[in-house]
Formats: structure tokens, C-alpha cells, sequence
């Protein structure tokens, strides 16, 4: 999908290498890029206008009540988008990390940049991939609720 996004030049503090960085308009409520391959691409995601982010979130909410669990708004966000990933198509083959949030270097790997800016930003149209459910999509009710369930005790084991 072709989007307008702020586009920043950093380069490397390691190789030295300009990275582009992207960054949707402060206005785009609800609009989210995610980080993709490691850190060195971006998808897109409508987080109002897609209806499985809506549909697991609902799911969420009454497996927690379930369990008796009361969550902060910002802890189930957080929950939300530790176990989200499930529901999404691997893009490029690799599985998508909402909590993934560095962008690296495509040439050496490193997540340091120089704060400078190598230009001025600038806003250019770029065309990124859709975040998309088709696999999630071809489950059932109850395979959705056990996969989250299934998610929600490795996430909480792997807190404790
Ligand atoms: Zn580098």
C-alpha cells in the first residue's frame, strides 16, 4: 500500500552507512508501522479499520475476565501487543514482533545512530506492505481462544 510517511536519513554510529527511517504524520490516530524482518522494514497496520485487532482484542479481555485477571489500560496494551503477532501473516517468512521497536542498520546490524539528521526531514510516498490475517482468519472460535490461551501462560511464565 502506498502511504506518505516523514522520512529521516541517520547514518550509522557504527559503519557509518545512512538508514532511512520512517514516521507516520503526528494525525494518523489508530495508524500504526510496525517494524518488520528484524528490524529492517516496515508494514502497515490500521488498528481501527482491522477488524481481527478488534476480534482479539475482545478475546483477550474474556479470557482475562475469566481468569479473574484486572489489567491498567496501558498493561493490556502491552499484553495486546506481546501476543497480537499470533494472528498476523509472516511477512518475508518471518514471524511479526509488536514489541519490536529498534530499527537497525541494514548493512552491519547495529541499533546506534548518530542524533544528527544528514538532511532535512522530508515526507515521501512509500509503498509498504499490509499487515493481514489469513492464516488466523481459517481458524475457528475456539482454536483462536486456545491459541491465545495457549500465549497468554508462556507470556505470563516468561515474566515470573
Ligand atoms: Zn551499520
Amino acid at each position: 500500500m502506498k502511504i506518505k510517511l516523514r522520512q529521516e536519513e541517520l547514518l550509522c554510529s557504527n559503519c557509518g552507512k545512512p538508514r532511512t527511517f520512517y514516521y507516520l504524520s503526528d494525525y494518523s490516530y489508530g495508524e500504526r508501522l510496525v517494524l518488520i524482518n528484524h528490524g529492517t522494514g516496515y508494514a502497515y497496520m490500521n488498528m481501527i479499520e482491522d477488524a481481527v485487532y478488534d476480534e482479539f482484542s475482545v478475546l483477550l479481555k474474556c479470557i482475562l475476565n475469566e481468569r479473574s485477571i484486572v489489567l491498567a489500560q496501558s498493561d493490556f496494551a502491552e499484553v495486546l501487543n506481546s501476543l497480537f503477532g499470533i494472528a498476523c501473516d509472516n511477512i518475508d517468512g518471518v514471524p511479526i514482533d509488536f514489541l519490536y521497536n529498534v530499527g537497525k542498520c541494514l548493512s552491519c546490524g547495529s541499533v546506534k545512530f548518530d542524533s544528527e539528521l544528514i538532511d532535512a526531514e522530508k515526507i515521501a510516498e512509500v509503498d509498504l506492505p499490509v499487515i493481514t490475517h489469513e492464516s488466523w482468519n481459517l481458524l475457528n472460535d475456539e482454536e483462536k481462544r486456545n491459541a491465545i490461551k495457549d500465549l497468554l501462560d508462556k507470556f505470563k511464565s516468561a515474566r515470573n
